[in-house]
């Protein structure tokens, strides 16, 4: 069976070496007008080549902030009390945003299935935020997302060879 993209992620030590540090760079002062439609078509691609189930390394090592919003939804879907919600599972983190309490997610199942995936808070819904408009705009999430998302670890590496300087 071929190497796929998530095994390959998840050999590569060094995610983010200094040629793909030096390719962002440049890409922040030099991305042509087209950069959103390359990146959404990448990012399109990819998720037909990659499927989530087979890594959930977001769920399992990056929280998502939690809003209002969120807490609101997941406690109707999970039929508890918002305060019961964040008792059992939340904390505040610096940016005075809730988090989840745990690594990995508290409702990230065995399987790799979200336990609560109707009601997951935005944020989850969102990552890896590469299909979002004036994609560069965000380039500082997406380098530390490199190091987390084959996904986008994967987008950027095809990016940078559709570059060649
Ligand atoms: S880290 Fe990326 S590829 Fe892995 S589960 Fe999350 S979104 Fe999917
Ligand atoms: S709520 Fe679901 S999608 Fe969000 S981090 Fe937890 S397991 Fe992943």
């Amino acid at each position: 069976m071929s190497k796929t993209i998530v095994d390959t992620f998840f050999e590569t030590s060094e995610k983010l070496p200094k040629g793909m540090k030096e390719f962002l760079k440049w890409l922040q002062k030099n991305a042509p007008p087209n950069i959103d439609r390359l990146v959404h078509d990448l990012h399109d691609d990819l998720f037909e080549e990659i499927d989530c189930l087979d890594c959930a390394n977001c769920c399992k090592t990056v929280g998502p902030a939690i809003k209002d919003i969120d807490i609101e939804r997941l406690s109707k879907y999970m039929k508890i009390k918002p305060s019961k919600l964040i008792e059992q599972y939340m904390e505040i983190d610096d940016e005075q945003d809730y988090i989840f309490r745990s690594h990995p997610c508290p409702f990230l199942c065995s399987d790799n299935y979200c336990s609560v995936y109707e009601g997951r808070p935005k944020a989850c819904r969102e990552y890896p935020h590469t299909d979002r408009r004036r994609v560069m705009q965000l380039i500082q999430l997406h380098k530390k997302n490199i190091e987390c998302c084959p996904v986008v670890f994967e987008l950027f590496n095809r990016l940078k060879s559709t570059f060649k300087r």
